[in-house]
């Protein structure tokens, strides 16, 4: 059948092991893999070249995000999947709690030596969520090899806006009310929460940056106090909010004042930089731009471009130095950390992003994306607020303009617009968010297109997403 012809019905389809298949959407009732909805079929992807996926019913959509922010590369790439063969022909893994290897070797010296002097050592995982579970064990761990270990040190503070993952401690620090839900009784009791840094939504008529910055450091100083300053072990932020709320950067003097604040009482300060680092804010590691060096980061997204499921933890030398004199090893293990197929595709990518100079293409079109949605989207009606960085923008939508009050969250604004998108003649992919049930924030949608996505890309991207917008809307009016 040719790619676009449509069969409506199953019955049409041969009795083979395809007849269970509908071009476009898998069956779910014939499918084995859970999928996220066992309701709704997931649109099938045949292939994926570019900055296009695909579909098995015809469509060619443009990936404006990557995936989930990930593919930093575009779809297909000659050197990379070379670089995971040649792994594979050498070594596929080795329990990397007994041995090393080159590929994890190199990965983990170039990512070291990407933080200008800053990081010690690279702890290297397959997903954001391991990631930011490690990133918190070993935190604790770093106060525990102390010669006088500070056991006391059990809490962390993160953000009420936050999103770190789905496994129970990752989740436990992400305040997505959505997402934590259904499993609220089973999270971790020693996370507390402070606001995030939301000029749009947390910055009063009469401040300004320097008074908001003020304010939320002594937000972040009066919870210290409140659950006892010795007791903190880390503050967590993501320097781009992601998925909670939809690409909201801090203002300016954030990230020093919270450091500041972490030193006062000696906790450490570590920032997820699943989403917004590895070059998707302009610069390798977003910290670069903040004037401020965390103590833990971590990585994932952009790292392995999606062509290997990788992500890293990065120590700085205050807490490696306490490892080497105390116990001298993670108390961490996990069977796939630093899968040498990973490392190489990671490797590989890191390598075209440098040689390739990516993240100056990230900056130039960066500021052309921004630069078009404020022109296209800010005088949509239900447009509220349109902020970014580097490639990393989003919309957030509101029923009401001066007010700022969200639409209520079932009424699937995000998702609907994301799910209009992909239907023709868009052809679209865009990332969307639900707004919050107690109205702190709107529904949004997430651009995060390829670091060498095109002037003509961007330009595309901008006018089938105000398109996309506009005809939402006219539509639910
Ligand atoms: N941290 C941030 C900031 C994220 O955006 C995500 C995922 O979107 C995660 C952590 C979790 O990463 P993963 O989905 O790879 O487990």
């Amino acid at each position: 059948m040719a790619p676009g012809t449509l069969m409506s019905e199953t019955k049409d389809l041969p009795n083979t092991t395809a007849s269970k298949i509908l071009p476009g959407r898998i069956k779910q009732q014939e499918s084995a893999l859970l999928h996220r909805s066992l309701h709704k079929a997931p649109l099938e992807v045949v292939s994926a070249s570019g900055h296009y996926l695909t579909t098995a019913d015809g469509r060619r959509i443009l990936d404006s995000t990557c995936g989930a922010a990930v593919a930093c590369l575009g779809h297909g790439n000659e050197r990379v999947h070379a670089a995971i063969l040649k792994q594979l022909n050498t070594v596929a893994y080795a329990n990397s709690l007994i041995f090393t290897s080159t590929a994890p070797e190199e990965l983990s010296r170039f990512l070291v030596d990407s933080t200008h002097g800053h990081m010690a050592r690279a702890y290297i995982l397959s997903s954001g969520s391991e990631a930011m579970e490690t990133a918190m064990k070993l935190a604790r761990q770093y106060f525990m090899e102390k010669s006088t270990p500070e056991s006391q040190r059990i809490n962390f503070i993160a953000r009420r806006e936050s999103y770190h993952g789905t496994t129970l401690g990752s989740l436990s620090m992400g305040g997505h009310v959505a997402r934590r839900a259904l499993f609220e009784p089973m999270l971790l009791k020693n996370v507390t929460r402070v606001s995030q840094c939301n000029a749009y939504r947390g910055m009063s008529g009469h401040e300004n940056t320097e008074s908001y910055v003020a304010r939320l450091a002594q937000e972040l100083d009066d919870e210290f106090q409140r659950i006892g300053p010795d007791t903190v072990c880390a503050f967590v932020a993501e320097p781009v909010v992601g998925a909670a709320t939809g690409c909201v950067p801090a203002v300016e003097g954030y990230f020093r004042a919270m450091r500041e604040v972490c030193d006062r009482y000696g906790a450490l300060l570590i920032l997820d930089e699943v989403m917004s680092g590895m070059g998707r804010c302009g610069t390798l590691h977003e910290w670069e731009q903040e004037e401020v060096v965390p103590d833990i980061q971590t990585m994932a997204k952009g790292l392995g471009g999606g062509f290997a499921p990788v992500a890293a933890v990065m120590l700085n030398h205050r807490i490696v130095d306490q490892f080497i004199k105390g116990s001298g090893i993670p108390s961490h293990g996990m069977t796939y950390q630093a899968h040498p197929v990973a490392c190489a595709a990671a490797l590989e990518v890191q390598r075209i992003v440098q040689e390739e100079d990516l993240l100056a293409n990230v900056r130039k079109m960066g500021t052309l994306l921004g630069q078009l949605m404020h022109e296209q989207l800010d005088d949509l009606p239900y447009v509220g607020n349109v902020r970014g960085k580097g490639l990393f923008w989003g919309v957030e939508f509101v029923r009401d303009k001066v007010s700022k009050e969200p639409f209520d969250p079932t009424e699937g604004v995000g998702i609907g617009i994301h799910e209009l998108a992909l239907e023709e003649p868009f052809s679209l992919s865009l990332y969307p968010g639900a707004g919050s049930v107690d109205g702190r924030r709107g529904d949004h949608i997430m651009l995060a297109p390829a670091y060498n996505v095109t002037e003509a890309e961007v330009r595309h991207i901008v006018d089938l997403t105000a398109a996309t917008i506009k005809k939402f809307f006219e539509a639910k009016d």
